[in-house]
């Protein structure tokens, strides 16, 4: 029997894959302490982990923190580093206490790397998007503004950098913080298929597929096709971009489901014509299985969760990471992308999806193919080889 670590940054999509794999490493007979906040004890302590809530030790979120995320490089590091000097002390009692034989952390979870790194525990990166590696990175296509951004934010990274240093975390330079290389042990939670340039990964990579939670059987095929919009849960107050849809789609025959956001004002978008159903949140699984486009932010569970299901999709990504995977879904033929989220484009996409089977044969392709990994049992199998 093992003790195992797990970090996670608090969001669904980066959460969620861990959760089976969390139980199947109970099951084996191992034990698990999670890291979160409040929000997601029920799921950790459910699959049979011990829950940690480390919200009182968290340094405040920074400004504008909707308008950073994967846009504003110095200001993600600062946050990383503050981040795990704010949990240091805690840490340094935990590891002490529990006695980890691997951390297992998400790949934005970065503390989690860090604290790996200082007192010499197995280290294994949990990522829920794709894989990125040097080759792989330059997918993001950064746009301007991030790369003006990245360089006049040198000296404020430098300065964390040196921190970090100074009280004995292993931190070559910021690279080696935010991206793994061949060395570093890897469960991805997409197939080989998917993953771009897949044949750049070592063997430490592993590639077990989607950990999807439930999954509905599809309903009866109705008259009208069904179209479901989401932004996902974290940059989703976009009230402008749901009138466009309302605009495109309400004359077009069929029915839509919005996901709004918990934090859009729904009376914001005027009248909601009887085809649509606007919610701050639905159950994008149930939804799915009874959807025939989607038009999503492209985070790589909205993607994966739509090609399990075999639904093409309308591609409209928020940044940088969003857009590799949104390119990637392109190359596969599983879906268009949207240039701007304008009324006529998003209509023209959405036809085009909807009219020809062959996207939809792709995203069922992809779906079969993800069936086939080795999931959560192939997971708990690589962690229990790193500790050995
Ligand atoms: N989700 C959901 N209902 C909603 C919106 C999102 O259940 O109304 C779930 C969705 O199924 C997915 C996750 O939230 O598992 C979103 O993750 P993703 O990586 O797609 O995007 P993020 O929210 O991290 O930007």
């Amino acid at each position: 029997m093992s003790n195992v670590m797990f970090f996670n940054i608090p969001a669904h999509g980066h959460v969620n894959p861990t959760i089976a794999v969390v139980t199947e490493l109970v099951k084996r007979g191992h034990r698990v302490r999670y890291y979160s906040v409040e929000e997601f004890q029920g799921k950790i302590e459910n699959a049979g982990a011990e829950f940690v809530d480390i919200a009182p030790y968290m340094p405040p979120a920074p400004d504008n923190l909707d308008k950073k995320v994967g846009k504003d490089f110095a200001a993600l590091i600062e946050m990383v580093v503050d981040t795990t000097f704010a949990l240091s002390d805690i840490m340094e009692a935990e590891i002490k206490e529990f006695q980890p034989d691997c951390i297992v952390s998400d790949s934005v979870c970065f503390w989690g790397k860090l604290f790996a790194g200082k007192y010499n525990i197995h280290f294994i990166c949990s990522t829920t998007t794709m894989a990125f590696n040097q080759y792989t990175a330059r997918l993001m296509k950064q746009g301007l503004g991030e790369i003006v951004r990245m360089f006049t934010g040198m000296p404020r990274i430098q300065a964390k950098m040196k921190l970090l240093n100074e009280n004995g975390y292993p931190a070559e330079n910021f690279v080696s913080i935010i991206q793994n290389d061949n060395e570093t042990n890897t469960i991805v939670y997409t197939s080989r298929k998917f993953q771009p340039m897949v044949e750049t990964f070592s063997d430490r990579y592993v590639f077990v597929g989607p950990s999807v939670a439930n999954i509905y059987p599809r309903g009866e095929k109705k008259e009208r096709p069904q179209v479901y919009i989401s932004l996902g849960t974290v940059l989703n107050n976009n009230v402008a971009f749901y009138k466009e849809c309302i605009d495109a789609l309400k004359d077009m025959e069929c029915n839509v489901v919005i996901s709004a956001g918990r934090n859009t004002d729904i009376g914001a978008l005027g009248e909601i014509p009887d085809s649509f159903t606007v919610e701050p949140y639905v159950n994008q699984l149930e939804v799915l299985a009874d959807s025939d486009v989607f038009v999503t932010h492209c985070g790589m569970n909205s993607v994966t969760e739509s090609l399990y299901n075999g639904v093409p999709m309308v591609l409209f990504p928020q940044h940088s990471e969003e857009n590799a995977v949104a390119i990637r879904t392109e190359e596969l033929g599983a879906g268009v992308r949207l240039k701007k989220g304008k009324t006529k484009l998003i209509r023209k996409a959405v036809e085009e999806v909807l009219s020809n089977e062959k996207y939809r044969k792709v995203a069922q392709e992809i779906g079969d193919d993800f069936r086939q990994c080795g999931g959560a049992v192939m997971a708990a199998q690589f962690i229990e080889r790193v500790i050995g």
